[in-house]
């Protein structure tokens, strides 16, 4: 708990409604900076902290440490930027979360379903930190509500390259975020929905579908309504896919961040009961180039296989035989309408599953483990619409014995032998 040694520390007293936001260097090198809460109340993206307590961020962090009634912290090291903003759209935030809680509280005593919310908007405009806000407030106040991530470049849940949905029981840690356990995971194998986007679109409803059934068993989900997190592309197909997310979920509330056009058009194009409302974006919110977003995805990567700050996770390397395993590709390469086999459309060719055949050019890959049925052809129906149960990267590939290495977090032998490739890749270096 005690800062290192040598290290710089910087005192800021905030005022009330008021923010501290500093960045942490990017890069192996950089050195963490720790924040310690010294008077007064304050809140890192919703969830408070604890008085005298040092929380550490690492390398790339960009933090807003919030306080409602002033409050004065300490930051120890040297972060790229720090500087206080009495400019902040907190307030219209709360009193978002104030509606959305109103609404469910209405919910509650009608014995109706709470608030489907669909936050929204381009890129870097914070919609993950208002899904995460929203979300710890509503926690805070006694409620469960599930986060639907379907911003398949930078999830927040799981890995990259996946849509998924997450219980939400207790408020985000400071320095971890949500603890994810038992997400409901789907492949969707690479990092832009324009890939696929039938293919995401229907996994979207998927996620509508298995949500709403546990809405129906379970009050507390139902009443705690969603908030679903979304891709910044907002154009073309984009578009339509927003506009699906909001009819596969039936949602009441859409947020906009920070993009008129794009409230005007929802406005114009989902029933009119949907309330759709524009908010400002903070100016904290830090633009991320493509690099950071790249080292972002391959950082969530190396979680996944070698655990998080406190927690070391020991991943298993093992020889899987090409003869064991069945590995496809969602999604054949569109071909003219003139030559599809009759009967057939293109929608057909999005979802097929298409065999791929163990080469060299499969190292690298991350591969999902489908939890559909091993078995034969009359499983491979449900294999689209299955959850993933793990993911595993093909370390080595010896087409001579016809054997994969693979890097896997689970000891062999693999829980189903159904493999669904990915676009993405990851190299380990460690
Ligand atoms: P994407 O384009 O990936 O969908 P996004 O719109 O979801 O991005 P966020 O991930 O929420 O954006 O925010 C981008 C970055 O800005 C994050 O690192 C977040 O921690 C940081 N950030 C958000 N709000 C603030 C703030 N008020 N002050 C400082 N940093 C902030």
């Amino acid at each position: 708990d005690v800062p290192a040694a040598g290290k710089v520390s910087t005192r800021f007293d905030l005022e009330k409604e008021t923010e501290l936001r500093f960045e942490v260097e990017a890069g192996e090198a950089a050195e963490q900076v720790e924040l310690e809460l010294l008077t007064g109340m304050a809140e890192v993206f919703g969830s408070e902290l604890n008085r005298n307590k040092k929380y550490t961020f690492g390398a790339g962090s960009k933090i807003a440490v919030f306080t409602w009634q002033g409050c004065s912290v300490n930051l120890y090291g040297k972060p790229e930027v720090a500087y206080v903003s009495k400019d902040t759209p907190m307030l219209l935030y709360l009193n978002t979360h104030a509606a959305l809680e109103q609404m469910r509280k209405q919910a509650e005593r009608d014995n109706e379903r709470g608030p489907r919310v669909m936050v929204v908007g381009p890129t870097d405009v914070g919609k993950s930190t208002v899904c995460r806000l929203l979300l710890s407030y509503a926690v805070r106040v006694g409620r469960r509500p599930t986060l639907v991530e379907l911003d398949v470049g930078q999830s927040g849940v799981s890995v990259p390259g996946t849509v998924s949905a997450l219980c939400i029981e207790r408020p985000a840690d400071v320095e971890e975020g949500f603890s994810v356990q038992a997400p409901l995971v789907y492949h969707f194998g690479s990092t832009t929905p324009g890939t696929n986007i039938k293919l995401y679109n229907k996994l979207t409803s998927c996620l509508a579908e298995v949500f709403s059934q546990r809405c129906e068993v379970n009050r507390k989900a139902s009443v705690g309504g969603c908030i679903i997190n979304t891709c910044g592309w907002v154009k073309g197909s984009g578009y339509q896919a927003l506009v699906h997310c909001a009819s596969a979920f039936q949602v009441d509330v859409v947020l906009v961040l920070d993009h008129e056009r794009l409230y005007n058009e929802l406005k114009r194009d989902l029933p009119h009961f949907v309330r759709v409302v524009l908010l400002p974006k903070s100016g904290g919110v830090v633009e991320r180039s493509k690099e950071c977003r790249r080292d972002a995805r391959d950082e969530k990567i190396r979680e996944y296989f070698y655990g998080f700050r406190g927690v070391s996770f020991y991943p298993f390397s093992f020889e899987v035989r090409f003869s064991d395993v069945r590995i496809y590709k969602i999604g054949a390469p569109s071909i003219p309408d003139s030559c599809l086999p009759l009967g057939m459309s293109q929608d057909d060719t999005q979802l097929k599953l298409v065999p791929v055949t163990p080469g060299r050019d499969l190292t690298y890959h991350v591969l999902s483990v489908s939890s559909a049925e091993d078995g034969e052809e009359g499983a491979r129906k449900g294999i689209v619409e299955s959850p993933v149960c793990g993911f595993i990267v093909v370390t080595y590939v010896d087409t001579q014995t016809q054997v994969m290495k693979v890097l896997s977090p689970a000891p062999r032998p693999l829980p189903r032998h159904t493999l669904l490739i990915m676009d993405i890749r990851f190299m380990d270096m460690k």
